[in-house]
């Protein structure tokens, strides 16, 4: 079931939240108002809505937020499109040929008069990466309302917590932050929340699916 929503609509920035396939997995399609050109990042299950939607379109890169099946399942269909794709080298073995541009953290990315910013954010998977432009930041499954996305061992919980702490809360707290699955919230919510886990006593070699808070929201079922 695909689904669009225009989450970001004012003179300096336009964007489309796109919901798709099965994990209801959120791309974004990001446009410069002032010359039209644009980004998307993730590319979801759905090859045949999504090249419909950038066909004809000035899409500058496909940017990926991490290489999981759910997030690149359309991917190759973009790319056949002629759009390069940006992503980090850490993910590069789960896709089908390297990408066109190897992102590292700190790079800046411009499509007509906006600039996009690269930051590593590692944890979910090794080569994760959240993209920032003004007040918006495009945070993959790193970091969602109610909690941090779901890691593989208690090494990768500590290195999205780092990412979360170090990277991502010290942004503006009116920042908005856009997650791969579900809503969105912001860095000031999302700091209250870290700052309820960061005050409790963890248990040992914790990691997987946890929230900020045990009674926290359920986050969906990001993968
Ligand atoms: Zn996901
Ligand atoms: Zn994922």
């Amino acid at each position: 079931m695909s689904q669009a929503k225009t989450v970001v609509d004012n003179d300096a920035l336009y964007v489309q939240r796109l919901t798709l396939g099965d994990y209801e997995t959120n791309a974004y399609l990001l446009r410069c108002p002032a010359t039209g050109a644009g980004v998307l990042i993730d590319a979801p299950d759905e090859p045949a809505y999504l090249t419909a939607l950038v066909r004809g379109q000035t899409i500058k890169y496909v940017l990926l937020t991490h290489a999981h099946p759910d997030h690149i399942g359309a991917l190759d269909a973009v790319r056949a499109l002629g759009i390069p794709l940006g992503a980090h080298a850490g993910d590069s073995s789960g896709l089908s040929s390297p990408p066109e541009h190897v992102l590292e953290d700190g790079d800046q990315l411009r499509f007509g008069q906006l600039d996009l910013k690269v930051l590593h954010t590692p944890g979910h998977t090794p080569g994760s990466l959240s993209f920032l432009t003004g007040l918006h930041l495009f945070s993959g499954d790193t970091l969602f309302p109610g909690g941090p996305g779901r890691t593989a061992s208690p090494r990768a919980f500590s290195s999205i917590i780092a990412s979360i702490r170090d990277t991502l809360l010290p942004l503006p707290p009116q920042t908005v932050v856009h997650p791969g699955h579900g809503d969105a919230t912001t860095i000031a919510e999302a700091r209250a929340e870290h700052e309820t886990f960061s005050d409790r006593i963890q248990p040992e070699g914790l990691y997987g699916d946890v929230l900020w808070s045990p009674a926290g929201k359920d986050k969906g079922n990001e993968i």
